[in-house]
């Protein structure tokens, strides 16, 4: 399928490894340009690299923290974009016990605030050209929330509350904004997880995995790829009556059909 956005520009966040690099290279091979970013240097060159070699688009890189004022002032001054996804690590599990208000400012920085002030940076200029894209990578803990991971059910929360009314507000514009929710895939996030399951449990990583993807119906972690190609859909030109969703790709893990 031809998805529409051969040659359209867009900024994939957090996009060296793991779920943004399948957005990144999904995009990449619908034909779009990329401004792609994370804070390592030297593994988001390689990745831009890797994405240029193959896919044959122009790829230039910004590496920063994008939860810091200062990282999304130089993302946003790569622009303009007509497609934004955004994107950061995850905030640590824990305890509800735990966590202090500077935890709680941390992960609403990095999972809230920061896609946020994307948003707003990114979408005077696609309300001004008539058309754009935006695809925030949340989780399925905004659905099904984990009783661990109590920092990002928060700040995930806050960020699902701001797109279902900015979504509907754009819409006329010929913007379309919707997220992304991931159960797991297999990425350095799901892995680390899963080594602190291994500690606490005394079993092998091999078995924490085995164990979690038991618990999931499709019998297996999600891999970035496919998580990137449901990214490019709805960064597609066939996206535009898709609007303010919250799109669950799980593997069936969370039983919310009805
Ligand atoms: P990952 O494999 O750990 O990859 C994270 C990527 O983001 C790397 O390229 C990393 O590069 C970059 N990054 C992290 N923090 C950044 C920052 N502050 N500024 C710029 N770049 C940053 O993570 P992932 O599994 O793809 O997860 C992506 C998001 O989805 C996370 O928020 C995670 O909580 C959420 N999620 C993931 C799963 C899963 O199973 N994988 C499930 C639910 C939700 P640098 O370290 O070099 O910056």
């Amino acid at each position: 399928m031809d998805l529409g956005i051969r040659g359209k520009r867009a900024l994939v966040c957090a996009s060296s490894k793991g779920l943004g690099r399948g957005c990144a290279e999904a995009l990449a091979d619908a034909g779009v340009d990329l401004v792609m970013n994370a804070r390592g240097a030297e593994a988001l060159e390689a990745a831009a690299a890797d994405i240029r070699a193959r896919f044959g688009v122009r790829v230039t890189t910004v590496a920063c923290d994008v939860t810091t004022p200062e990282g999304q002032s130089r993302v946003l001054a790569a622009g303009p974009f007509d497609i934004l996804v955004t994107n950061a690590g995850g905030p640590p599990p824990g305890m509800w016990s735990d966590w202090d208000r500077d935890d709680f400012i941390r992960a609403l920085d990095a999972n809230m605030l920061a896609p946020i002030a994307l948003m707003k940076g990114a979408l005077p200029g696609m309300i001004e050209r008539g058309w754009g894209r935006v695809v925030n990578i949340t989780s399925g803990s905004v659905k099904a929330p984990i009783p661990q991971l109590g920092l990002s059910n928060s700040a995930r929360a806050g960020l699902t509350g701001y797109v279902a009314g900015t979504s509907r507000q754009v819409a006329p514009h010929g913007v379309v904004i919707n997220n992304l929710l991931p159960g797991i895939h297999a990425t350095d996030r799901s892995a680390s997880l899963d080594a602190g399951v291994m500690a606490a449990d005394g079993i092998t990583q091999d078995e924490a995995r085995a164990r979690r993807e038991a618990t999931i119906p499709a019998r297996t972690y999600g891999r970035p790829q496919d998580f990137g190609a449901m990214c490019a859909f709805l960064c597609s030109d066939h996206a535009r009556f898709i609007v303010g969703q919250n799109i669950l790709i799980d593997g069936g893990a969370a039983n919310l059909s009805l």
